[in-house]
């Protein structure tokens, strides 16, 4: 498991790196470990060599992850799957960033069910920024809608916007991805919403080219914690 520990040295190297070809302080791009389906004791590897922000997909298997590794209670929960209205309360309990919001009424759930002792919710709207048929997200053009009602709510704080671009292994097709992305953030900043400062994009292949074009968080698994093994989750 010591492989854990160089994965992710060489991961931090290869963000420290990009950041400074792209003429940016390296402390300006957080890490996101992104742990689905890995086990428990993955994650402790990470968190041991300093990693402390771990992103989840499925609800159920992270508040599993979760109890199992109580005693590291400074990890950062970032929820970074699809949202089912019927989960809401779980992720507003349970974690502190939530990437994936696309819809108002979710919105709206989370925002209800956060508890007022806890910090608001750090949400981001995730953009289908290749307007892609089958993937979650608004669209560029539903966005503002989006924006204003959620920058409103009492229990969010709108942070700013996560996409996932289109597959394929062309690196202009995801710079013009992430251009995209950031030139829409640019734009709310100028619109009146000076407080949005996270672009939530790049991943194993494409970090490089996502700080390039601005990311403040990467989201890093396979990179990280090797190849993901779907068959090992349960329910
Ligand atoms: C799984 C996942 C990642 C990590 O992808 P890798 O290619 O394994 O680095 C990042 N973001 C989201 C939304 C994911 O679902």
């Amino acid at each position: 498991m010591h492989k854990i520990d160089d994965n992710l040295h060489k991961v931090t190297a290869r963000i420290a790196q990009a950041a400074l070809t792209a003429e940016r302080d390296p402390r300006s791009v957080r890490l996101i470990a992104v742990s689905k389906t890995q086990p428990p004791a993955a994650l402790e590897q990470a968190y041991r060599a300093g990693q402390r922000c771990f992103g989840e997909n499925y609800v159920q298997e992270a508040l599993e992850k979760k109890s199992q590794l109580a005693h590291l209670s400074d990890i950062e929960w970032h929820f970074i799957g699809p949202i089912q209205s019927n989960k809401t309360r779980l992720i507003a309990d349970h974690f502190a960033w939530v990437h994936s919001i696309d819809r108002e009424k979710i919105a709206r759930r989370l925002s209800e069910q956060r508890r007022t002792e806890l910090p608001p919710l750090q949400v981001c709207i995730q953009v289908n920024i290749d307007d892609e048929a089958t993937k979650a997200g608004v669209s560029l053009q539903e966005l503002p809608a989006l924006i204003k009602t959620v920058a409103e709510l009492p229990g969010l704080q709108l942070r700013g916007l996560m996409t996932i671009p289109a597959p394929g292994d062309d690196p202009q097709q995801h710079a013009a991805a992430f251009k995209r992305l950031h030139a829409a953030l640019m734009e709310l900043n100028a619109m009146g919403l000076p407080g949005l400062d996270t672009l939530s994009m790049g991943m194993s292949a494409d970090l490089e080219i996502a700080i390039a074009n601005g990311a403040t968080l990467v989201r890093i698994g396979t990179d990280i914690f090797g190849a993901r093994d779907y068959s090992a989750l349960t329910g």
